[in-house]
């Protein structure tokens, strides 16, 4: 039995599927304008995981995640400039931008070892679904029409509050007036399907025709889009990073429920925050740090991964060096002993009930990590057993146990001979060539440990 948190209930529920067969995951992808940070890899790690730990389980996974490559301003209430145009001055230009952010996001999931989603639409490429929506909750009254833009009119849907579980009367309070006031918006705080190229976005540089006239999806309404086309509704999963839950997510349900009259997702997983000396990170912030900086550091993506499953998805995580110094000594210290380790054969099964029970309650990676390392310790098992223990559990840590292993077995004939040459020295008890030899193979990457049965091998890492 897998239990998950689900943040539209605010509460621990055991996940269901509603096919039998595929669960369906949406989890909100990049805005491809400039690289992604490690916090908002964090989310990608977290996404991965869902998946990871649903396969681990025997389910068959769907996973849609979407570029926003249009509409997404830089303010959340639907004013400022369009983060994908800030620097162009042509669609071309727009979309080369898209296309070389598009592929360091790529590459740095490809680093990070999480594995592709199934369909990656781009919103850009999903226009006609998006106003085909908006036309749909015009229709039903849930949006209407000014000489700006089409607006989603929030007083007319009475669950809005499901996933802040704030009061809807102080939310729209609370809602900030935009500094352009529309005077034929409704509430402050009805949100932006469609953008008619008037007033301050009369240089928008992507523009569609619509029934509304030539002008630009808002950014909310493309995930909604979307995730309907890839995988009906209701589906089983959304997931995304805290700072989406308002206004993004709020968003997308309103948009879904209202069109289709059935609910959006079942299951909304949010991850909390990566921050950096305890502050949030962000460009504004002068704190963005990428996992291309971390490589040119020296560091294996890897361990970043690593420190991500130190913490819960629901903890905020505080970034600093030392503590990715830590990751990557811990993952250096496992590639390490399992170096060592025998062919796999028959596992520890108490262990690998153990990690199950850690990982099919919320995804607990601290517990899971703790359990590897338990397993790590005992004497009690084989390495043969500890290692067919191991690479499973990676199938869920993604950290490329098995890959490294595998690795570490191609001794170098050099060394090899090395090794042959000190067994004979050390039973000759000629211990100054025997360690004379030792530190050879040191020098060659390797680390050789006595053991009373003989010794025992390790590749440096
Ligand atoms: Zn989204």
């Amino acid at each position: 039995m897998i239990k998950l948190f689900n943040s539209l209930t605010h509460k621990l529920e055991e996940f269901k599927p509603i096919k039998p067969a595929e669960v369906g995951f949406y989890i909100c992808g990049p805005t491809v304008y400039d690289y992604a940070h490690i916090g908002n890899l964090r989310s990608m790690i977290l996404g991965d995981l869902i998946r990871r730990v649903l396969e681990y389980n025997y389910f068959q996974v769907k996973q849609v995640m979407n570029i926003t490559d249009v509409g997404h301003l830089t303010s959340d209430s639907d004013t400022g400039s369009d983060k994908m145009e800030k620097n162009a001055t042509t669609a071309e230009e727009v979309y080369a931008v898209a296309k070389k952010f598009t592929k360091s996001f790529l590459s740095d999931l490809h680093a990070l070892n999480i594995k592709s989603p199934e369909v990656m639409p781009k919103a850009s490429e999903h226009i006609a679904e998006q106003i085909e929506m908006i036309q749909a909750l015009i229709k039903k009254g849930f949006a209407y029409e000014s000489d700006e833009a089409v607006y989603f009119d929030v007083s007319k849907f009475t669950s809005y509050n499901q996933l802040t579980g704030q009061n809807l009367d102080e939310m729209m309070l609370g809602a900030r007036q935009e500094v352009v006031k529309d005077p034929k918006k409704k509430n402050p705080i009805d949100f932006v399907l469609w953008f008619k190229l008037v007033g301050r976005y009369e240089n928008h540089i992507l523009r569609w025709d619509s029934p509304w006239g030539v002008g630009f999806p808002g950014w909310h309404i493309e995930c909604s889009a979307m995730s309907s086309k890839y995988l009906g509704q209701p589906f089983d999963i959304h997931a995304g990073g805290v700072d989406l839950k308002f206004p993004h997510h709020t968003n997308e349900i309103a948009q879904s429920e209202a069109a289709d009259g059935s609910k959006l997702a079942n299951f909304w997983m949010h991850g909390e925050h990566m921050l950096i000396d305890n502050s949030r990170m962000a460009k504004s912030e002068g704190n963005f740090i990428t996992l291309i900086t971390l490589i040119e550091k020296g560091f294996n993506p890897l361990a970043f991964r690593y420190l991500v499953l130190t913490s819960h998805y629901r903890s905020k995580l505080n970034f600093s060096y030392d503590s990715l110094i830590g990751a990557q000594n811990a993952l250096n210290n496992l590639y390490e002993e399992l170096s060592s380790f025998d062919e796999p054969k028959v596992g520890c099964a108490q262990f690998e009930q153990d990690f199950l029970e850690a990982i099919n309650n919320d995804l607990n990676t601290p517990k899971a990590l703790a359990i590897v390392w338990d397993l790590l310790k005992t004497e009690e098992f084989p390495t043969s057993a500890k290692a067919q223990t191991l690479f499973k559990f990676d199938e869920v840590l993604g950290l490329k146990l098995k890959e490294t292993w595998q690795k570490t077995k191609k001794i170098p004939a050099e060394v090899k001979k090395l090794i042959i040459d000190r067994e004979t020295a050390r039973k000759a008890k000629n211990f100054k060539q025997s360690d004379l030899l030792r530190a050879k193979i040191e020098k060659q990457g390797y680390l050789l440990e006595d053991t009373i049965d003989g010794y025992k091998l390790k590749k440096k890492f």
